[in-house]
């Protein structure tokens, strides 16, 4: 039987095993963690559940192809969000609420001229993007810069001014309104980054979240993924080591890995090994590649770093959903200034995720699990996190204020993730949230490979690899990386 070790247990690393099994391998996932599931991880504390991570994705139908390469039915039970989100202005009492109903969504940027018709012409165009890259670019696998280049030009030449142009610059053409334009442009931060960084083509994703397939919440929470997937691996025969990292390793010859060490010094030895560690940090840190040194490594773009705050309330919260944007007045001066900053903003731009307004399950009778996440400057930038209490505090503070209810009176149980946590946890290189960004710099050809330069039977997986960051792309990366394996020539 053929062996693989996977070295991390993030949805990348679970969705390999479980292709992997189905082509006959004995697989042993290794993770640093006491938990299995990497980002997409579950907090749990006097009867509140809590999402780590993630909480929503799009293109389910990945998840579909994933249990069908398996052989099994999809047994996530989905439910589909709509108003998909409601998003609050500082100035403006009332939130806009984004349905995916385009009249009713209408309604809500009545005072936006001709509405309908732009969203409508926007969404034709970001769908042309999608559907024009899906397929010849995003779930394809490249062998060189070259090989990419080459398959771009299967991309309509129509589109290559969108890889130039910023979202902002398209959004300032569209619409007339700055709400609208901000509104819009939110989903740059799905990719770590700022709709004045982040190129116009990824308009894509609002085509996805408005149109295409939606947003997709979990019931039991989004950490039902990982237990049904670990459930199936379990019953295949799949060991799981945990609270083991993987820090050095050992190559017989020198076109091949013989085993990968731990920090007790124990060998894991195998036909293959996928790594599911950060894709570029684990070159450099592990393999000690000059490439990916610390220097290099710290010249790259690396999406936006993640301050998190969990928060049990014991009372039920009014004018929450399920998702709420709280944005201020200055979005580009702030969008422009804070992320490259060494303090922590004074009125911070955040999301909240309240799991129990869809899910009772997620929260004890009459309570609500709050979820915060404000993205933050990477650790390149603000170093020291010793204003955590505070800066959490004034979050809360201006939440309470804005949906004008009592919180902080009403904490039943609090837990904090500041960057340098969510580094330390997850090996996360500078406690970037979501890996690498995806500017043209460093997406397809450009991105570390899903197969290693020297070592012909280690492969990677996950957010810094290819196609890129978010739960539906690492599942697409699994099964590009297990093609990679079956086609590659390691001798087994
Ligand atoms: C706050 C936040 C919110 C997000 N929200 C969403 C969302 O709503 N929707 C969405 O689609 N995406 C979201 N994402 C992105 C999504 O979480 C990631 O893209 C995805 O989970 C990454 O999966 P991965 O396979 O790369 O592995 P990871 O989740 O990074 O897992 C890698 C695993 O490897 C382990 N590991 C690392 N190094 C070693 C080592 N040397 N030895 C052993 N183990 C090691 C780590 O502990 C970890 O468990 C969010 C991310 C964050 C941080």
């Amino acid at each position: 039987m053929k062996t693989a070790v996977i070295i991390g247990s993030g949805l990348g690393g679970l969705s390999t095993a479980l292709r992997l099994t189905q082509k006959g391998y004995r697989v042993k996932v290794i993770e640093k963690n006491d938990t299995v599931g990497g980002r997409l991880n579950i907090l749990q504390d006097k009867g509140y559940t809590f999402d780590v991570g993630p909480s929503f994705y799009s293109m389910s139908y990945e998840f579909d192809e994933l249990f069908a390469s398996a052989g099994v039915k999809n047994p996530l039970q989905l439910e589909k969000l709509n108003p998909v989100y409601q998003v609050y202005f500082r100035h403006r009492k009332e939130p806009f609420k984004i349905y995916t109903d385009l009249e009713q969504l209408a309604q809500e940027f009545a005072f936006e001229p001709n509405f309908k018709q732009k969203i409508e012409k926007y969404l034709a165009k970001a769908g042309q993007f999608f559907h024009d890259t899906e397929n010849v670019i995003v779930k394809k696998n490249f062998n060189s810069v070259l090989h990419y280049l080459m398959g771009m030009t299967k991309v309509p030449l129509k589109h290559t001014p969108y890889l130039f142009k910023s979202m902002w610059k398209v959004l300032d053409k569209t619409f007339e309104h700055e709400e609208t334009k901000v509104i819009f442009s939110l989903v740059a931060f799905f990719l770590g980054s700022t709709p004045f960084e982040t190129p116009s083509i990824y308009s894509l994703l609002n085509y996805t979240e408005l149109k295409h397939d939606g947003y997709w919440a979990v019931k039991g929470g989004m950490y039902s993924i990982v237990k049904e997937i670990r459930k199936i691996l379990e019953q295949r025969g799949v060991e799981f080591v945990t609270n083991t990292e993987i820090v050095s390793y050992e190559n017989g010859t020198p076109d091949k890995v013989t085993a990968f060490i731990d920090q007790n010094g124990n060998k894991y030895t195998a036909d293959v090994f996928v790594v599911n560690s950060d894709a570029a940090s684990f070159r450099g840190k592990v393999l000690k590649r000059q490439k990916f040194n610390e220097q290099k490594l710290d010249n790259l773009d690396w999406t936006l770093s993640p301050f998190t705050i969990y928060l049990g309330v014991r009372k039920k919260l009014k004018n929450l959903i399920h998702h709420n944007y709280f944005l201020g007045d200055n979005f580009k001066e702030y969008a422009n200034k804070i992320f490259k900053s060494t303090i922590a903003p004074e009125k911070p731009y955040y999301y909240v995720n309240v799991t129990s307004k869809s899910d009772p399950s997620t929260a004890p009778e009459g309570c609500e699990n709050v979820f915060i996440l404000c993205p933050v400057p990477d650790l390149r930038f603000k170093k020291d996190w010793a204003d955590t209490e505070t800066f959490a505090k004034n979050i809360i503070q201006d939440l309470q204020e804005r949906i004008g209810d009592n919180i902080l009176d009403n904490i039943d149980t609090m837990h904090i993730m500041n960057p340098i946590d969510w580094q330390n946890k997850f090996n996360l290189y500078r406690g970037s949230g979501l890996g690498l960004s995806h500017g043209m710099r460093q997406v397809g050809g450009f991105r570390p490979k899903n197969y290693d330069e020297e070592y012909k039977n280690v492969f990677y997986v996950g957010a810094s690899t290819t196609p890129g960051t978010g739960l539906p792309m690492v599942v697409i990366g699994s099964k590009l990386v297990t093609e990679r394996i079956e086609q590659s020539n390691v001798n087994v």
